[in-house]
């Protein structure tokens, strides 16, 4: 995995410049605290997490009085750290049990970089010298098991996959068997993410789960999404949570963005951990989440 320090800092320090220029004098008026919070918006925060952050950052700067640029630096480092809730736990879990591999499920939207963040995974695991098994369950997208594929064979990763729009639960279900009988150590299945409706999917994926169930727990549910679609993003975590209990999300292209505020969103209203960020198109573009490194690239 790369470092999530400098691979975003070209893009992201905007945000943090305009907040330490707004912040760095200290006795702000209302006026000054408006332009705080329309900055925040503008970083796609969203207005329940730009209130809690603006709301810490008024008792942190008076209870510091802060009257330096520095000062002010580190108050809003700490507040911003604090709302991306570092005590979450943002591990994989990839490991495998006694009788069984462990059990990835990649859910979100199509187009979101489901597939991609499969394969790049997929490769994470392979270098740390674990067996891994692909399943191709989005069998909706016509090309997505050819390029999980692919991801595979670049990797070192074999991959099950059914005839055309067969049903998902079913290659799910082999894929997992598969894994079971080669006593590989982990079993990363790719999802549809069609959201046509609500029931569809959460017929859909929801039988997914359950039928892989039958075969093994199930370890992670990673929700992916794409950092440059704003509040969007946000109402798609919101219905993917009601239909799966999701364990982590994967906030992928955060370098097309100069925002990356719906981080924020996402700790604020899910309380689910960002464990991953994807950072470009390359099998080595998969960052882990580190709150620390975030703010810091953000604040330039
Ligand atoms: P899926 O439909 O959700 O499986 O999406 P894909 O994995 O096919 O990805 C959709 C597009 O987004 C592809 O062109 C990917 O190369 C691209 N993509 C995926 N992740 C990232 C990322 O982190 N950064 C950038 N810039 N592009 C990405």
């Amino acid at each position: 995995l790369i470092r999530l320090r400098g691979r975003l800092a070209r893009s992201q320090n905007a945000v943090g410049k305009s907040l330490l220029g707004l912040l760095g004098g200290g006795d702000l008026d209302d006026e000054s605290w408006e332009e705080v919070e329309d900055t925040l918006v503008l970083a796609d925060l969203g207005t329940a997490s730009t209130a809690a952050v603006v709301a810490r950052l008024r008792e942190e700067m008076a209870s510091r009085s802060v009257r330096t640029t520095d000062a002010a630096r580190a108050v809003l480092r700490d507040v911003l750290i604090e709302a991306l809730r570092p005590e979450l736990d943002r591990s994989i879990r990839a490991l495998p049990h006694p009788d069984h591999p462990a059990i990835l499920l990649v859910v979100g939207v199509n187009g979101t970089g489901k597939t991609t963040t499969t394969g790049k995974l997929a490769r994470v695991l392979v270098a740390d010298g674990r067996r891994v098994l692909l399943g191709a369950a989005d069998t909706f997208r016509a090309a997505a098991a050819d390029q999980l594929q692919t991801w595979g064979e670049r990797v070192g990763a074999d991959t099950i996959r059914g005839k055309e729009s067969a049903d998902p639960a079913a290659v799910a279900f082999d894929a997992v068997t598969a894994g079971i009988e080669r006593g590989v150590d982990a079993v990363l299945i790719d999802t549809a993410g069609r959201l046509h409706t609500k029931t569809g999917l959460m017929d859909e994926l929801g039988k997914v789960k359950r039928v892989v169930e039958k075969k093994a727990a199930v370890d992670e549910v990673l929700l992916v999404l794409d950092a440059t679609v704003g509040q969007n993003g946000l109402m798609q975590a919101r219905v993917f949570a009601e239909v799966v209990d999701i364990s982590g999300v994967v906030l992928t292209k955060l370098d097309g963005t100069a925002k990356g505020g719906i981080v924020f969103q996402v700790q604020h209203e899910l309380g689910v951990p960002v464990k991953l960020v994807g950072l470009g198109e390359g099998a080595d573009d998969l960052a882990p989440f580190e709150p620390g490194a975030f703010v810091d690239a953000l604040l330039g």
